[in-house]
């Protein structure tokens, strides 16, 4: 056997590969995964749900390179504390350009384009964004430990005074999406300076920052603990740890208060009384990186996905071939409604055999004689339970029902 013998039985790298989800090639390189249809699928659904709880928080979207020369991250700050953790710059036309570590230096600039009014804020920047670590060889593997990160970062530039109901509202976020996503935080963590050169120096604010963190903390009346050197080099953090399969805890969710890039970049806005003002930076990360929201998802479900982030949610099962038609039509209603359908031929085995196949997909739709005649189907789910033969497009509009509302319960009973 393989070291892989030795994976708990929800390892994420084992069900990426079992499940078709994701996978890596030596030729494209360590810690560089790419994403199969079945795992594309799943990441889409994420990705989507994050944009559309963002638009409704009135954060804005934004694109911007994964890419930018030096000089920017020696004012941000990363050259010098961060350097690392980045690849090496790239020579190209006497100008050397980076990989970016992270998207805050990309955003700053952003701010800073156009002359921004007291009105514009809280302005609350998102992005989904490539971003990349050099993270050595040895402690690559699946989607945990990757050189290549799709960052769900945002960055909110406010005032002194907004930034606590701004952390507040972030937190909120963050819990809402795990209960969606039926993920579950196994402790809040204080992120604060530790010893050493990484971090910079200026007490007063540090001070500052890590007391509006706890305080929002407290009122929310979230347990956490203090954790001296897990701040990030610009200011103290509050960390969301979740665990994995074997135990191993990790962050996923971070909000951060930031006095120093707002410096750096010097960043200003136009108050009510007309003078110039310095916004704080407030980062965050509802499900952080993808690659770690995507794995966390794979070992809590273990790969029976909620139905609306099943890569395929219903199967088409036709009991012999003269139902093939009838089955196919069903796949074409579902896949015009916004499902993601599949039809299971006879010929890939006895109908049970197919059942047991397709164990994973939410819904199983069986095509008897009977129902192909009637424009019907029999519905069985996952959980084993069969609310019985139904016209299919009453079935079809239920099913999208429960996928539109993101439940976490397959089926709901008519009211
Ligand atoms: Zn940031």
């Amino acid at each position: 056997m393989s070291d892989q013998s030795s994976q708990p039985a929800a390892d994420h790298r084992r069900l990426g590969r079992e499940l078709d989800l994701f996978d890596t090639d030596p030729l494209i390189g360590a810690g560089l995964p790419y994403w199969l249809p079945a795992g594309a699928a799943v990441r889409h659904e994420v990705e989507e749900y994050i944009r559309e709880v963002e638009r409704r928080a009135g954060y804005r979207h934004v694109y911007s390179p994964v890419l930018g020369k030096r000089e920017l991250y020696e004012i941000s700050g990363h050259w010098a504390h961060y350097r690392e953790d980045m690849f090496p710059p790239m020579e190209l036309g006497g100008e050397q350009l980076v990989l970016r570590p992270s998207l805050c230096p990309h955003h700053a600039v952003i701010f800073r384009s156009r002359a921004r009014s007291y009105r514009e804020l809280p302005l609350r920047m998102a992005e989904l964004g490539g971003m990349y670590r050099s993270e050595r060889s040895g402690v690559l593997g699946g989607l945990t430990r990757v050189r290549s990160i799709q960052l769900n970062d945002a960055h909110i530039f406010c005032t002194l005074d907004q930034v606590a109901q701004e952390v507040r509202a972030a937190l909120e976020l963050i819990r809402e999406a795990y209960r969606v996503l039926g993920i579950e935080a196994s402790r809040y963590r204080l992120s604060l300076p530790g010893e050493g050169g990484k971090y910079v120096a200026d007490p007063a604010m540090w001070r500052r920052a890590g007391e509006l963190l706890s305080g929002v903390l407290d009122e929310a009346g979230i347990a956490y603990e203090s954790v001296e050197g897990e701040a990030a080099f610009y200011g103290p953090k509050i960390d969301v740890q979740i665990l994995d399969a074997a135990g191993r805890e990790a962050t996923l969710s971070t909000i951060q208060v930031d006095f120093h890039q707002p410096e750096r970049f010097d960043l200003r806005y136009i108050g009510p009384d007309g003078a110039r003002h310095r916004p704080v930076m407030v980062h965050r990360a509802v499900i952080g990186s993808v690659e770690r929201a995507v794995a966390q998802l794979i070992e809590r479900h273990e790969g029976a996905f909620p139905a609306w982030l099943a890569p395929v949610q219903l199967v088409a099962l036709p009991v012999t071939d003269a139902q093939v038609p009838a089955a196919a039509a069903l796949v074409e209603k579902c896949l015009a409604a916004g499902l993601r359908a599949e039809l299971l031929l006879p010929e890939e085995g006895s109908l049970g055999a197919r059942i047991r196949t397709a164990r994973l997909v939410p819904y199983q739709a069986v095509i008897g004689a009977r129902e192909a005649a009637e424009e019907a189907l029999a519905l069985r789910l996952r959980d084993g339970r069969r609310p019985g033969v139904l016209p299919v497009a009453e079935a079809v509009a239920r099913i999208r029902a429960q996928v539109a509302d993101r439940r976490s319960e397959l089926w709901a009973e008519e009211s």
